[in-house]
């Protein structure tokens, strides 16, 4: 199993409680990582045993390489040298992917919990649902039950012979370009979508659109949905709102305007210097 499903969600734990257990645990939205010579590590149940400190809404979330994954919040403070909370994003660039999307899914599941507390329905109050397979919340009153969700958003890399779409989106800070991206309409297909996001945003119409990956993006719950397509039609004219300057680049001029990072838009952005 481990070859090939690294991690195996369970709502139980799979294996007996272990000192190697990890531990993901927040605080204020920040997970409490360890340091170690420099390097930034995941905490074990044993060093989490030692910091005698109270865990709160513990979930288990399932096994990674024979451990159990657990998850759980704390609001006590915590003054050793060696430990450090950082905030997702941080977090990103200093682990390995696998670790940093470990902690992308205890902190989504954390946050449904917390979002979830009374029924949408009634008001009530929820309670976890007793079973093994199933990761849900049930109201104690009218049966209304929730499982966690995740709002996907698409991005797509858009190419015009050797030249890629970037645009500049408001949010930026100044400088910074990225390719467009942009939330699923209820009942949409990702790939009206992308056609929509594109056409909307700089207002030109593509071809050829072809799944790229996909990547969690829990800020707060997305999922990530990535594409590339080719122009087809039309000349930029960016909508003023969301974009205010879009542009098709060389690739000389994208190495002088991206930083690589653990996002899928750099790893579309990657994809287009190696093929183009
Ligand atoms: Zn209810």
């Amino acid at each position: 199993m481990n070859d090939y499903l690294k991690f195996e969600p369970s709502v139980k734990p799979l294996h007996k409680d272990s000192r190697e257990d990890y531990w993901y645990l927040f605080k204020d939205n920040k997970l409490m990582v360890l340091k170690e010579k420099g390097e930034v590590k995941i905490p074990r149940w044993k060093d989490v045993d030692v910091l005698n400190i109270s865990i709160y809404n513990i979930q288990s979330m399932g096994s990674y390489y024979n451990c159990n994954c657990k998850c759980g919040e704390i609001i006590d403070d915590i003054n050793e040298e060696n430990i450090e909370f950082l905030n997702l994003r941080t977090l990103s660039t200093l682990v390995d992917e696998e670790s940093y999307l470990l902690a992308s899914k205890a902190n989504l599941l954390l946050n449904w919990l917390k979002l979830n507390q009374y029924c949408g329905v009634c008001g009530s109050k929820m309670y976890k649902k007793d079973s093994k397979f199933e990761r849900a919340m049930v109201c104690s009153n009218c049966g209304n039950t929730t499982w966690p969700r995740t709002s996907p958003a698409i991005i797509v890399a858009v190419t015009k012979g050797d030249r890629l779409l970037l645009a500049h989106n408001k949010y930026f800070p100044e400088g910074k370009y990225s390719v467009i991206a942009g939330f699923v309409e209820y009942g949409e297909t990702f790939e009206d979508c992308v056609k929509r996001e594109v056409f909307e945003e700089v207002g030109i119409k593509i071809k050829n659109i072809k799944y790229f990956g996909s990547q969690p993006w829990p800020y707060p719950n997305s999922m990530m949905i990535g594409f590339t397509a080719e122009y087809l039609d039309g000349d930029i004219k960016v909508d003023g709102e969301e974009i205010l300057h879009a542009d098709w680049f060389t690739k000389e001029e994208v190495l002088g305007l991206y930083n690589k990072s653990i996002s899928i838009g750099s790893e579309l952005i990657e994809w287009f210097l190696k093929n183009h």
